[in-house]
């Protein structure tokens, strides 16, 4: 997989007062459709789909997910058939109307819909084996795409360069990200993690990943839970846009954003320490986020 992954630059969008410094690692422009993570995270699973001679790739996913966008597209683009597992049956009707399912299946992505507790088992063995029966040749991909072959991938997100910052900061979901960044990371740098939902499976998820000690994870800035959202976090992607003129998406990066900045502003680090932040793409969401506002009397992500 050969993107422009190699000649992304660092950029500053924010000095506080106290000379604290904001740097974004502009991971979303690694290609309009396999964005940010989602392309590290794919890169050695698809490498290992060809040696296995798989021509199928089968994954799951919930309607809006960043993964089934980024795998229907990489399917196109390396020449697998795929194959989406959404959670739902109530969307077989309605792909038309969600932007997410619409794209996978023009990228030519096969969309399956099973009930939330079919959804809920798809780990099992069970589940698996009547996968492997239906598409005999087909590469398994997790949810969220992390397993090893992922985190190794996301260990190339950070470069020699990236050294000299103090403080690494990344959103999370399923913790692959996150691990990629504490094993590439030097051991004086601290790896800050901001989980996008509630639960404390994630510390152990990552300890299966990492062996340095140097990160955390601040809980704070969910805002409820996945893909829920508010009028304070709204206003935020839009000011940022305005100030930075960078997109925040509002499942991750926006959150790990809006956390980064009440950090700073409650002087959280030391003066001028040098923060790098990871934008992990994710923008495909916008579409169908203002599709569910517009039902709301929240205001609408405005990146015009
Ligand atoms: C999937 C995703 C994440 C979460 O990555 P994990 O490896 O699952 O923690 C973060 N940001 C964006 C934009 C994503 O699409």
């Amino acid at each position: 997989m050969n993107f422009s992954h190699s000649n992304i630059q660092n950029e500053l969008i924010y000095t506080s007062r106290q000379g604290v410094e904001l740097w974004l690692k502009r991971e979303d422009l690694i290609h309009p459709l396999v964005s940010g993570n989602k392309f590290r995270k794919l890169k050695y699973n698809l490498e290992m789909a060809k040696a296995l001679d798989c021509d199928t790739l089968v994954t799951f996913g919930g309607a809006f997910s960043n993964h089934i966008a980024a795998v229907a597209a990489a399917g196109e683009l390396y020449e697998f058939k795929t194959v989406g597992i959404i959670r739902g049956e109530e969307l077989e009707g309605k792909v038309d109307d969600n932007p997410t399912l619409q794209f996978a299946k023009k990228s030519g992505m096969r969309l399956k819909f099973v009930s939330r507790a079919t959804y809920r088992d798809k780990a099992s063995n069970a589940f698996l084996m009547s996968l492997n029966n239906e598409f005999p040749n087909a590469y398994i991909i997790p949810e969220g795409g992390t397993n090893q072959l992922a985190v190794k991938g996301c260990e190339e997100i950070l470069t020699d360069q990236d050294a000299l910052f103090d403080v690494i900061c990344c959103p999370i979901g399923t913790g692959g990200t996150i691990s990629g960044l504490i094993n590439s990371a030097s051991p004086h740098q601290n790896i800050i993690g901001f989980p996008v939902l509630k639960g404390d499976f994630l510390s152990s998820e990552i300890s299966k990943f990492v062996q340095q000690q140097n990160w955390e994870l601040l809980s704070d800035y969910h805002f409820g839970g996945y893909a829920k959202i508010n009028v304070e976090l709204v206003t935020f992607l839009n000011r940022c846009y305005r100030d930075f003129g960078v997109k925040f998406d509002p499942v991750y990066t926006g959150k790990m954003m809006f956390g980064i900045m009440d950090l700073i502003a409650k002087d959280y680090f030391k003066p001028n320490t040098k923060l790098l932040a990871i934008h992990t793409g994710g923008l495909q969401g916008v579409k169908g986020m203002n599709q569910k506002l517009k039902h709301t009397q929240l205001p609408l992500i405005n990146f015009e």
